[in-house]
């Protein structure tokens, strides 16, 4: 056996005795909250089509009228010849949803960070980020050079602390947080993060992968960046900032500059999403509503966003608890270390305006019977 494959073996042993192999699953998703899975029909709570937008009829039509209009890829990066109208658009409308001068799309969400973080501190300069927020942050901390420290989630002492400690050693300082934290739910606490930043001159990109549309806003960042792929149902990433500050990454984010432009019929299909989520506030509502009323039947916390947690600990047992769940029909996937701290491996449960009542009370009546303790 060659070394490399006998390396790849025993780490994946190694992942399997601790319970933290992951493995594909062929999932076949239809209209709501269908999920199919080895042929049996589940209702997934494990997507972040909060929305229920990536199939409605309207977005379908956008994205079918574009992929015949405009082909099936760019082309090109968008430098070249892939900057195809309905990517204008869409920056158009971002930057107006949001109200900020511009937009930039990118290839992906996890792709707008690693270009914005490292297009706009290096070394020399300093980043502080929530230490729950996202692996993109990290990476893209990490591909600028930039000294990176973590502070305590959401904890705004232990960040004016941080910020009192090295920022006049720093030419540059960038603090990094989520609106809505995309394992446990809870929202950051921006106006008390925009004033530390505005008192030690520090800028704030906050990632609203998963509170546009869904939850309200509040106070907004200089740097707002998101993805096309949660709320709006289709694929991509962006960020709404000024006008100077999104002409310099165009030239200089590695991740937008040096790679093939969206889709266009991703961008278009997006577009039609952000219409309906501007156009229907009801059921923009709908998700939070459910969330609180799964909250409310098993004791928890109320739900500050879509996503709601139920901290399990180990491994082993999130991954048993999801196993029995999807033996009673429900489909909510087992979040393991390292994308959640040792310890705390969870089952991460996400409501859709598509849900109905029904199906969020037969969940909240399947986990109280399963997990007591989810109640206590
Ligand atoms: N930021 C957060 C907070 C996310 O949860 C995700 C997606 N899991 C991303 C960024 C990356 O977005 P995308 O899926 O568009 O790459």
């Amino acid at each position: 056996m060659s070394s490399l494959d006998a390396f790849a073996l025993d780490t994946l042993a190694q992942l399997d005795a601790a319970s933290l192999r992951r493995r594909l699953a062929a999932t076949e998703r239809g209209d709501g909250t269908l999920a199919r899975r080895a042929g049996r029909d589940l209702v997934s709570f494990s997507c972040n089509d909060y929305l229920g937008l990536s199939h409605d009829p309207r977005v379908v039509a956008a994205a079918t009228e574009a992929l015949a209009r405009y082909g099936a890829g760019a082309g090109a990066s968008r430098l070249v010849t892939g900057n195809h109208p309905p990517l204008i658009a869409l920056e158009e409308r971002l930057a107006a949803h949001k109200g900020t001068e511009t937009a930039l799309v990118f290839g992906s969400g996890y792709l707008a960070n690693l270009g914005i973080v490292s297009g706009l501190v290096g070394a020399g300069d300093l980043i502080l980020v929530d230490a729950l927020g996202h692996s993109c942050f990290f990476a893209g901390a990490k591909l600028s050079g930039a000294e990176t420290l973590r502070f305590r989630h959401n904890d705004l002492a232990h960040l004016a602390t941080l910020l009192g400690k090295h920022r006049g050693k720093a030419r540059r300082a960038m603090i990094l947080t989520e609106r809505v934290f995309s394992m446990d739910g809870d929202r950051a606490p921006l106006d008390g993060i925009l004033a530390l930043a505005e008192a030690h001159d520090a800028w704030v990109l906050v990632d609203d992968a998963h509170g546009l549309g869904v939850v309200e806003p509040g106070a907004r960042a200089p740097l707002e960046m998101g993805t096309l792929s949660k709320t709006l149902g289709s694929y991509g990433g962006y960020l709404c900032a000024s006008r100077p500050v999104i002409d310099l990454l165009t030239c200089r984010a590695r991740s937008f500059v040096y790679t093939t432009g969206l889709p266009p019929a991703s961008a278009a299909a997006a577009l039609a999403a952000l219409d309906i989520v501007e156009a229907e506030p009801e059921r923009a509502a709908r998700p939070l509503a459910l969330a609180r009323r799964f909250t409310a039947r098993l004791g928890l916390p109320e739900a500050q966003s879509p996503i709601v947690p139920v901290v399990v600990g180990e491994a082993e047992t999130a991954l048993a608890l999801s196993s029995a769940l999807e033996a009673r029909g429900f489909l909510v996937v087992a979040i393991r270390p390292p994308t959640v701290a040792t310890g705390t491996a969870r089952l991460r449960v996400a409501f859709s305006a598509a849900h109905s009542e029904a199906q969020v009370d037969a969940i909240a009546a399947a986990l109280a019977d399963l997990r007591p303790a989810a109640t206590a």
